[in-house]
């Protein structure tokens, strides 16, 4: 029998729209996500893994392949656990050799080896040997080798049915049909974790949009209840996108990777660290050290891989207040100006707009209007599809702040973009006491205007005044004219 309960194993206790808080409990204990786990390198360890909690890690990741193949760790694992050899009591997940399989196309290991050794060594989470297709392959390999990933996936869960948690990775390179598809057939097999792999390629490319498509396709074919892998993905500037569309779990080797090379993370980016003159950040180790000093120290690496560790952890815990504040679209749409890349996965998570709205809590923190992108955003998409719930009759008043004489009118109805026209009465309540520049920009007041048509069409027994401020300089101002009075603010006289 497989797990039963899939709840009982995660829980979700906070949404913001697709992200999530949640609590996954594993045999060597309980783990809340969103969280990174940083990859250990079994033959190397420039941090002690039970120093990992101190920057925030609950949950750690290495690879039972590297152990599997050296016999010293091998006999180590054997005789007193993965958690004894590492020396780390709390969860740890274990990769296959999947990532050695795409990288020199073929492991030594077969995948009910690699499941058996890892289900004796005491992992909290098993990873089946599945097969890692690369983005951009001809769909017929990506639907054979799909073909062969499920075929282990379901041998590895006859075979893994204890305690231990069965990730079942979501593979389809760059095909959101066969994402979905994957997807939705694992979902039946009631897999614990679900990875999605290979979109390490997607990340070093800085192919955003792509990504999103992929993580989003995934999502869709899943269970929104089952928690979501990010496998490889470990820079901070994109964990708000990536949990925003519904990831729970990172897992980072660019903490070490990075400062091997000498390169400090930043949620804003990369810095090498012979171009720093001045440490943006408070960590202890950036409190410590100057620019200067860092560079020159003789455990470079090692304080450079702390200091990433403390800079991954911090944007894990941002992320996490912005969910239970309801802020996470804010966080997302600052995080990604941060490269031109990532502006193009925020659009590309907007044009899923209408899948994120049926995930995003109906009522949340104040709205803030960050940009253009805000216009898209879930809850605009939402209060646009509800406009044939207002029955407007006698005659209505379209304003944004106050004017002279609009007591005189039946209905007095509030401009505000990106939304559109709404009750007065309404102006406290979420989303329309949102935060919203003065002038609004183009894409905001498209999105207003075009409402307001809508609701004007709507509502044809109905007589509209619509006080228009000079300011708004759009088409569609035109289009509300031919259908309503409209009258600009300067212009109004009290009648
Ligand atoms: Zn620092």
């Amino acid at each position: 029998m497989y797990n039963p309960g899939m709840s009982a194993i995660f829980e979700i206790l906070g949404k913001d729209a697709g992200g999530r808080i949640g609590r996954l409990r594993t045999p060597h204990g309980t783990v809340e996500t969103p969280t990174v786990m940083p990859v250990i390198n079994p033959n190397i360890q420039l941090i002690p893994p039970k120093e990992m909690r101190n920057f925030g890690a609950e949950i750690l990741i290495t690879n039972s392949y590297i152990i599997y193949r050296k016999e010293e760790l091998r006999s180590v694992a054997l005789e007193k656990g993965l958690h004894g050899l590492l020396d780390f009591d709390g969860p740890i997940m274990t990769d296959s050799g999947s990532f050695q399989l795409s990288v020199y196309g073929s492991v030594e290991v077969t995948n009910e080896e690699i499941l058996e050794f890892q289900q004796k060594i005491g992992s909290d989470i098993i990873v089946p040997l599945d097969i890692p297709t690369p983005p951009d392959v001809h769909f017929r390999r990506a639907e054979e080798e799909l073909a062969v990933t499920a075929e282990r996936l379901e041998a590895a869960r006859r075979l893994i049915q204890g305690e231990q948690l069965l990730a079942g990775p979501v593979q389809g390179s760059t095909y959101p049909e066969l994402r979905e598809k994957a997807a939705s057939y694992l979902k039946d097999l009631h897999f614990e974790v679900y990875p999605l792999g290979a979109v390490v390629p997607l990340m070093e490319a800085y192919r955003y949009t792509e990504l999103v498509d992929v993580i989003a396709a995934s999502k869709r074919g899943l269970s929104p209840a089952s928690p979501v892998h990010l496998f490889g993905a470990g820079h901070p500037m994109m964990f708000a996108l990536a949990v925003a569309l519904g990831c729970d779990l990172f897992d980072s080797a660019a903490y070490a990777l990075y400062a091997k090379d000498g390169r400090y993370i930043t949620v804003n980016g990369t810095y090498h660290v012979e171009k720093l003159n001045y440490l943006p950040c408070s960590c202890p180790v950036c409190s410590r050290y100057s620019a200067d000093e860092l560079r020159k120290a003789d455990n470079r690496e090692e304080l450079l891989a702390r200091h990433n560790l403390y800079a991954t952890f911090a944007e894990i815990r941002l992320i996490k207040q912005c969910i239970k504040d309801g802020k996470l679209l804010e966080l997302v749409e600052q995080r990604c100006r941060a490269h031109p890349k990532l502006l193009d996965g925020l659009k590309e998570l907007y044009s899923h707009s209408p899948w994120l709205e049926q995930l995003d809590p109906a009522t949340k923190g104040t709205f803030f209007y960050c940009g253009p992108e805000s216009a898209s955003r879930p809850e605009v998409l939402r209060f646009g599809k509800r406009l044939d719930r207002f029955n407007l009759e006698g005659s209505v008043i379209i304003r944004t702040t106050p004017v002279k004489g609009e007591k005189d009118y039946d209905q007095i109805l509030i401009f505000k973009a990106p939304f559109g026209a709404f009750p007065a009465e309404m102006e406290e309540v979420y989303p329309f006491n949102a935060e919203v520049p003065k002038f609004p920009d183009y894409e905001a007041l498209t999105t207003a205007l075009s409402n307001t048509l809508k609701l004007i069409e709507l509502n044809p027994q109905a007589e509209f005044t619509f006080i228009c401020e000079k300011e708004f300089s759009h088409p569609l101002i035109d289009e509300i004219n031919k259908k309503a009075k409209l009258v600009y603010r300067e212009d109004w006289r009290e009648e």
